[in-house]
């Protein structure tokens, strides 16, 4: 047993009922973890870092839907390019030109979401709201890039109303440049604030330690 099976169904029952996307972040997880969840029925899982995903996606079925949600070095691209079902930390417009480039190579779309800043610590990363505006008014040079919504991370904090205040920011930027996305995903919540995110719009959680196991949450379901 791999992972928390009484968690996993309690999450995905809410997320049904709310239609929200759970997102299983597999990160540093052995394959036989990811194959055990793939084993009920799941398909969506986020990875941080391309090595390993590379290595997860040949070893694993191919209707896994693969979310990229670390941070992703331009020359990078490439490698996760041809099978990557949506990059939720898109962070620069170099990144996003380099996206673009790789998808017309390979005569596809790639899903794309951009990663916005909204914690109060320096470590994370993203873009403000006016680097924001000013892609999705330029959109329309990135050909082969769906603009699909928002991700964003919240401040690593106890305090609730800190964390209720940032993903309320994203939601209202979000619900304001609604008209510029096709498929609208608010990617917001982790295993300690999903249900903050959901509270504030988000439908697509990234959960990895309530259902693959601890990393020193305490919070309940
Ligand atoms: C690791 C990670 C998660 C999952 O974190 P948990 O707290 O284990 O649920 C979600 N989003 C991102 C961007 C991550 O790096």
């Amino acid at each position: 047993m791999y992972i928390n099976k009484e968690n996993y169904l309690l999450l995905k029952s809410k997320c049904e009922a709310q239609q929200v996307t759970l997102i299983a972040v597999s990160k540093t997880k052995p394959i036989e973890a990811l194959q055990e969840l793939y084993n009920l029925g799941h398909r969506d899982f986020g990875e941080n870092y391309v090595q390993e995903l590379i290595d997860k996606e040949a070893a694993l079925p191919k209707d896994i839907r693969w979310h990229f949600i670390g941070h992703l070095q331009s020359n990078k691209v490439k490698y996760i390019a041809p099978f990557v079902h949506c990059i939720h930390s898109v962070d620069s417009e170099k990144l996003l030109t380099e996206i673009n480039k790789q998808a017309l190579k390979l005569n596809l779309n790639i899903n794309c979401l951009l990663q916005m800043y909204i914690a109060s610590e320096e470590t994370k990363f993203g873009l403000d709201a006016t680097e924001i505006e000013k892609i999705l008014e330029t959109k329309n040079k990135y050909t082969n890039i769906n603009f699909n919504g928002l991700m964003g991370m919240a401040s690593f904090t106890n305090n609730n109303q800190i964390i209720e205040n940032e993903f309320s920011v994203i939601n209202n930027f979000f619900t304001k440049n609604l008209h510029y996305f096709t498929t609208p995903i608010l990617s917001t919540g982790m295993s300690g604030d999903y249900k903050f995110a959901i509270k504030n719009g988000s439908n697509a959680i990234r959960i990895g330690s309530l259902i693959f196991g601890n990393r020193n949450y305490k919070n309940e379901l």
